[in-house]
């Protein structure tokens, strides 16, 4: 393992030169620079209401309270409303159209890759500005206006309670996004693992999946993370400093 400092070794910028089959895995840090609060990073949403956001955030909280869960959802959607991509999140748009084979997999809920022109993203945990169905699963997109309405009350095609379509605390991340994720890490020669604390599965098995499978694996991260050790070299700095330096 390297600390490689503010600036990008020749021999990583050869390996992101050279190589053909790339996987980034991104979590809240790609955001911070945005503005968008991180869980662990000591942000102002760690806490909702004097309730930790695992609390508020979790299966348990859906079955006890779903109008408490959307008041949370609802702020974090306000918050984001006003927010624009950063650097790291166009760097990562431009990297698409750079390798045979890239895939971009994401534990954020922001929609904020996509915003900065990022396709076929792999959402994790889900999107803040979707909601579904209770029952059917129907999905509902709250950025229309209509569908926020219609949120309120009940699912127009059967009349169940709609959630956010989130993952929450006690959930399963959904099986085709993560199997999906798991096979491009498996295939990829470089696997990039950005602003993510790691504590989080199935997400933080994913840069395991690539490195046994031979792939060079590396962390970009202000802070070391338990996934530190694993990784061949860690840059240690902020997503949207660090990553243009690539290309
Ligand atoms: P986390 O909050 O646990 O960890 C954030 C990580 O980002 C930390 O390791 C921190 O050192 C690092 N970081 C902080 N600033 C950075 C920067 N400028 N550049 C690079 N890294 C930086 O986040 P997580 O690992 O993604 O896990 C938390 C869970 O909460 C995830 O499931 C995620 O879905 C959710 N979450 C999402 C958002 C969002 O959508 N923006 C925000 C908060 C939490
Ligand atoms: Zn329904």
């Amino acid at each position: 393992m390297t600390n490689q400092g503010l600036s990008i070794s020749a021999a990583l910028r050869k390996r992101f030169a050279e190589a053909r089959r790339v996987v980034v895995l991104t979590g809240a840090g790609v955001s911070a620079e945005s503005g968008v609060p991180t869980f662990r990073g000591g942000g102002q949403s760690a806490v909702w209401k004097g309730m930790p956001f695992d609390k508020i955030s979790s299966a348990a909280m859906l079955e006890r309270n779903l109008a408490e869960v959307w008041e949370w959802f609802d702020y974090r959607r306000g918050v984001i409303e006003k927010i624009e991509p950063n650097a790291a999140h166009r760097a990562l748009a431009r990297w698409q159209e750079r390798f045979e084979d890239f895939t971009l997999v994401t534990q954020n809920v922001d929609g904020l890759h996509q915003a900065a022109g990022s396709r076929d993203v792999i959402e994790l945990h889900g999107n803040l500005w979707r909601a579904r169905c209770m029952s059917c699963r129907r999905k509902y997109d709250l950025r229309d206006r209509e569908s926020e309405a219609s949120r309120t009350y009940a699912c127009a095609d059967c009349g169940s309670y709609l959630r956010p379509d989130v993952v929450l605390f006690g959930e399963i991340v959904p099986g085709g996004a993560f199997e999906r994720a798991a096979a491009a890490a498996a295939r990829c020669e470089l696997c990039f693992v950005v602003g993510t604390s790691a504590l989080v599965y199935p997400a933080a098995g994913l840069p395991e999946v690539a490195k046994a499978a031979g792939a060079y694996v590396i962390e970009v991260n202000p802070e070391r993370t338990p996934l530190s050790d694993l990784c061949d070299a860690c840059v240690q700095g902020k997503a949207g400093e660090v990553l243009p330096l690539f290309c």
